[in-house]
């Protein structure tokens, strides 16, 4: 039927963020339900895959796609992002300065030219509110005025991870 063909068979998205912020973490906990402190040395690949059922029992394969650390030596070439249905925008709950950096994101995406795309800015590191210094309101705010979704998750606990990555099929699939 129609509704069917809002939802592609595969969905690449990419996750970008401040080095630091928990990128690695939240993909390896979403493809593969684990979390290692020191995820980095040990994803190994450029994407992980994992399907998706939607409440209304359609699915799709989501390919995350992590940088691999290139966000820490330079800005990232839009070969990266070009052609991806979906961005998740990563910052750390506990640090003003990713938040500005995901923002720094976000636009970069939009000069790239990923309109298309769904975007979803993510709040992670949740577990660690004794901390906070990015409020809920603010993240909530800038992700309403540039058309985002908004998520505040942690990829330590688990908490949320999930609906990182359904809320973008979700979207994709033509209702949030
Ligand atoms: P990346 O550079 O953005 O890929 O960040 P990593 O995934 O390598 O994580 C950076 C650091 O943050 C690691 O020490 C992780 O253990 C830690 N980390 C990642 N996610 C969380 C989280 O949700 N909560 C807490 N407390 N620490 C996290």
């Amino acid at each position: 039927g129609l509704l069917q063909q809002g939802l592609p068979p595969r969905i690449k998205v990419v996750v970008l963020g401040d080095a630091g912020v928990g990128k690695s973490c939240l993909a390896l906990r979403f493809s593969r339900g684990t979390f290692d402190p020191c995820s980095r040395a040990t994803v190994g690949a450029s994407f992980l895959t994992k399907s998706v059922t939607l409440p209304d029992g359609r699915s799709t394969k989501l390919e995350v796609w992590d940088t691999a650390g290139q966000e820490r030596y330079h800005s990232l070439a839009p070969l990266y992002y070009r052609g991806a249905q979906g961005a998740v925008i990563v910052y750390d709950i506990t640090s003003p300065t990713s938040f500005e950096r995901a923002k720094f994101w976000v636009e970069e995406l939009r000069r790239g030219g990923i309109d298309s795309a769904v975007l979803v800015l993510v709040g992670n590191k949740k577990d660690l509110w004794e901390g906070r210094e990015v409020s809920e309101e603010a993240g909530q705010e800038y992700a309403d005025r540039n058309r985002m979704i908004f998520v505040e998750c942690s990829a330590k606990t688990s908490d949320n991870v999930t609906e990182v990555f359904e809320s973008l099929a979700r979207a994709w699939a033509g209702g949030l």
